[in-house]
């Protein structure tokens, strides 16, 4: 495994993060011994970043997480979310958050929270998030429950807007930056980098477009996007190369996230995710990849609070 530093936090993060979401069904339905086994082989492979949310199976993927961890507590960095209850409940309230830190604790079976993110920031309203939610974060951390304070979301300048405004040790981006969209390295990442914080890069797979199995029901992308991600797809397997490992050494390329988040729920996700560490990119297939991808590249979707959206302000 190879670590890189999280922002200024003086924590080294594997380049790989374990992205929890599948074990709380959210692609397929996933039995509990292979969610261990996820698990198991993500630590034994060096994976210490574990990225999770009460949201993810609506409680199930961190209390699967939870079990699994017992007995590797400490050789992983867990990070988890509040705000993001269900896909129409969100709370950012700091009585709410409050309420959920102590539930999640429970969950995941640990007195601590490495680090604790607002999830899906584009939905709240960006006064209360700097002014309530936030600051019940910097509670959390000097009580001892939380070591860092992040944000997450899909929408890049609500996540600059709030974090210009507060104190947050690192940024989770999502489906901005894969080889579908590079739309983060151009508007978020420079404002990153200036201050210091943490880039996470979460679903280098497109949530799951730039897989054998393609994407879920529920996807958010325009069908351009799909079909510029199956052309991508289509292609990769003409020319013998596993989509997903191509999509994933893409992304671990990208200097500037400290550590890329992929969800996996399989023991052979994780391995063949971690080959991905050997593997070098053919620049002449990278080329064809990119013509494949035409049409649907860097097309975003809406998310959130109209006033949230990018370019709104
Ligand atoms: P992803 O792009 O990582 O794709 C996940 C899908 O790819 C799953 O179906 C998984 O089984 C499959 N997959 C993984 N490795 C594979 C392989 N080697 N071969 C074939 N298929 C493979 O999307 P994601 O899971 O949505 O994102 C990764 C993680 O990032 C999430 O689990 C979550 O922890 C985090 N995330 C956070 C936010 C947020 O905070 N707002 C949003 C999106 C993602």
């Amino acid at each position: 495994m190879q670590y890189r530093p999280l922002g200024k936090t003086g924590v080294q993060v594997s380049v790989i993060g374990f992205g929890a979401s599948p074990l709380g069904n959210e692609f397929r339905q996933v039995t509990v011994s292979e969610c261990e086994s996820a698990v198991d082989a993500a630590v034994d492979q060096g994976i210490n970043y574990f990225d999770v949310a009460p949201y993810y199976g609506r409680t199930l993927a961190e209390e699967r997480l939870g079990n699994a961890l017992v007995g590797k507590r400490e050789s992983v960095f867990l990070a988890t979310k509040c705000g993001r209850y269900d896909r129409e409940e969100f709370d950012f309230s700091a009585a709410r958050t409050f309420s959920s830190v102590n539930a999640s604790l429970q969950r995941l079976r640990t007195d601590h929270i490495d680090l604790y993110q607002v999830h899906d920031v584009e939905f709240g309203s960006t006064t209360q998030i700097v002014e309530e939610t936030i600051p019940a974060l910097e509670e959390l951390r000097r009580e001892g429950k939380i070591r860092f304070v992040g944000i997450t979301g899909y929408g890049l300048d609500v996540l600059e807007r709030i974090a210009s405004r507060s104190h947050v040790d690192t940024i989770l981006s999502y489906c901005r930056y894969n080889l579908l969209s590079d739309e983060l390295d151009q508007s978020l990442r420079p404002f990153a980098q200036s201050a210091g914080i943490g880039l996470i890069n979460a679903s280098p797979l497109h949530m799951g477009v730039l897989t054998a199995l393609g994407p879920p029901a529920w996807h958010p992308a325009p069908p351009e996007v799909l079909a510029a991600g199956k052309r991508v797809v289509d292609l990769l397997h003409r020319r013998n190369v596993n989509p997903s490992a191509f999509a994933l050494r893409y992304c671990l390329d990208y200097p500037h996230a400290a550590s890329t988040i992929v969800g996996m729920s399989s023991a052979e996700n994780v391995q063949s995710n971690c080959r991905v560490l050997s593997m070098a990119l053919d620049s002449e297939l990278l080329s064809a990849v990119r013509a494949a991808a035409t049409g649907g590249y860097n097309l975003s979707w809406p998310s959130g609070l109209d006033e949230n959206r990018d370019g709104a302000n």
